[in-house]
This record gives C-alpha cells, structure tokens and sequence, in this order.
C-alpha cells in the first residue's frame, strides 16, 4: 500500500495551448506605437488565460514598463512567479486594509483607488506613497465622480485614470462624451500623469492617449475595433483519442444532431466544454489540417468533440490545431472574444513559440 503523497509518476499534458511569443510582441508594439505613448499591458486574470507570469516577461521585454492586475492576490502572484518583489503593477480593484501586508510586499505596486473609502484606507495606512486613481467618465461601473475629485487631493497621485464603455462600437457618441469628461478631468487634477485608453479606445486616434494607455484584449490577439491590426497568438490543440467509421444515416454525439450523409471517417478530439469551448461554437468552430477546414461533427461534450475527416489522413494519437479565429467565433456564436480567451482551461500546457 502507498499513501498518496508516493506517487511519483506524472502524465503528459492531454491539451496544448499554442503561443506565439513574435504575435503577441508585434501586437503590443502595434498598439504602443499607434498611441505614441507607454503602453500598460492589463494582464489580468493569468493574462486573459495565457498565463500572466509568461506574458509580462513577454511583454518587459518588448518594452512595457509597468502591468495592470485586478486584485492584489493577483499582484502577489504574479510577482512570486516571476520572483520579482519590485515588479511595477497597477491593481484596478483599488485598495482595503486587509491588503495592507501584500501591498507592504510589494513596495512598487500602486493602486487604482476606485471610491472615496479607498482613498482614505490608502492614505491611513501608507502615507504619502503614490497611488492612482480611477475617475468614471459615463461607464458607471468603478471610480470616483469627477464631484469627488477635491476629497482625493492630499493624496499623492501617480495616474488619474478613467476607463471607456463603448470604445469597441466604432461611431458610438458616448466615446467622444467620455473624451470630453476626461479632459475635465484631467484640468482638475495637475501634476498626476493621465490614462484612458483600453486596446479599443487606442484606435480612436492619439486625442485618447494622454500620457499611457493600457492595452488588453488586442494583445493576445483579439480584435478589439475593426481597425486594429492584431496578430493571431493563441491557437488550442487536441490529441485525436479514436478515429472511427459512421456509416451513412447514423448519428454522432448526445442527441444525435449530426447524421453521416456518406460513409464517413470520425476523429475525436480529447477538448471540450470544460476547456473553454462553449457549446454555441459548435457549428463554428473548425480544425485546421493540410491547410483544410474541417468541421466538427454533432455536439461539443464536456471532453470531447467530434470531427468529420473523411478522405483526409488522420490516426488515433495525432495532435489537430483548432481554428481558434477569436473575431470570427466571437461573432458567429455570441460569445465576447474575452470570454473565449479566459476560459481556456487549466488543462492546457502553455507552450510558447
Ligand atoms: C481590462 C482593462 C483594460 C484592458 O481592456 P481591453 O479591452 O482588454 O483592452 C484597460 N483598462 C481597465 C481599467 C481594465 O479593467
């Protein structure tokens, strides 16, 4: 008999994520030299689900200077794996006292105070060290209301921030508004630096980068405005656990909502649901081989899809490249390319090229 602490044995990786390192470098330059102005990448949430340790390596070396997180579980986190204590983070969620000892451990990370309770929090338990600020300008979700402003003056500002809503819908009016609100902003508020800007407001062009602007989602290679230019990075692939004969008129998957209409050869691949792929992508989603398309056949399962390979080359062990088009898919099946991004599971070893 062995305690289970014996086992000494691993299992390789059933899932491998693809990352393109040139892709995601030549994506951040894109957006940092559109704006003309230091660019924070926002690597919240393991970094939109590549891995936040790898990508702010990543993103330092291609120039970026400091990182935007949203908790300070995060900050500790990040910073631990990178063994970097002095790492430049920005925390959006802001700061409560029962982040005093993280932020205590990390001398150079800086909140994003978002309400009146945090300003003083901050201010009470680390007096005259730089914080920023986040100001809401028409999003109505976190920040002081410019009417607040005079309240936050004894604290040491770094960077007034605000956050827009809508930059992603090219033309919407509330984008201009919230520009408009922000210079206000800023008049009241001399001598901080400023920044509004996520991937999308950066193509709205140069009167929306002020002094930084904080990328996201175009980074890892989704399309945040029709006029960026993004790069794919992240490309999931699967390992073809049966391939199977379905003979004319039979079904394949729960429910039976896809019928051979000729002898047909299945693959299926070891991915699904629980890996990040909801359901709705099923008539989608594709995998990519020989240059080909090649659709799913029925149902995505919680581990499994199934794909139809009749008359292309495929055996039981083959690694298959899904066609993970995060504009494409994100339209087609109603799903935020965010979410595509951040759901991709824990099962995927991350493997940068
Ligand atoms: C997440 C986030 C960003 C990045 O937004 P993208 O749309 O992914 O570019 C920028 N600013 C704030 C405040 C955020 O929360």
């Amino acid at each position: 008999m062995h305690a289970p602490s014996d086992i000494t044995a691993d299992a390789p990786a059933a899932l491998r994520l693809r990352l393109d390192g040139d892709a995601l470098a030549a994506n951040y330059r894109w957006f940092a030299q559109k704006a003309g102005v230091p660019a924070i990448p926002a690597v919240k949430a393991d970094g939109y689900g590549l891995g936040a340790a790898e990508v702010t390596r990543r993103l330092e070396a291609a120039g970026a200077t400091a990182f935007a997180v949203s908790t300070w579980a995060e900050a500790l986190a990040l910073a631990r794996a990178l063994r970097r204590a002095d790492l430049p983070l920005l925390v959006l969620h802001g700061f409560t006292a029962d982040c005093t000892a993280a932020a205590t451990a990390l001398p150079a990370a800086r909140p994003v105070l978002d309400t009146l309770a945090q300003c003083s929090a901050w201010a009470t338990a680390f007096p005259g060290r730089p914080a920023d600020l986040m100001v809401d300008t028409g999003m109505n979700r976190l920040g002081l209301a410019p009417a607040e402003l005079p309240a936050a003056a004894g604290l040491m500002l770094d960077t007034v921030h605000s956050h827009l809503a809508s930059a992603d819908i090219p033309e919407d009016p509330i984008t201009e508004r919230q520009l408009d609100r922000f210079r206000a902003v800023v008049a009241a508020t001399p001598g901080a630096r400023h920044a509004l800007a996520n991937s999308a407001g950066i193509c709205w062009g140069r009167d929306y980068s002020f002094d930084a602007v904080r990328p996201g989602l175009g980074l890892y290679g989704g399309l945040p405005h029709p006029q960026a230019r993004v790069e794919r990075v992240v490309t999931p692939e699967a390992r073809v656990v049966q391939v199977r004969r379905v003979p004319a008129g039979e079904t394949v998957g729960y429910g039976g909502t896809w019928t051979a209409g000729r002898d047909s050869r299945i693959a299926v691949l070891n991915i699904g649901y629980a890996d990040g792929l909801p359901r709705s992508l099923q008539a989608h989603l594709a995998i990519r081989h020989d240059g080909h398309r090649l659709p799913l056949a029925g149902r995505i399962s919680m581990d499994l899809i199934a794909v139809d390979m009749t008359g292309h080359d495929v055996a039981e062990g083959d690694w298959l490249a899904l066609d993970f088009d995060l504009p494409a898919l994100s339209e087609a099946a109603g799903v935020s390319q965010y979410e595509l991004l951040v759901h991709l599971s824990g099962r995927f070893a991350r493997l940068w090229t």
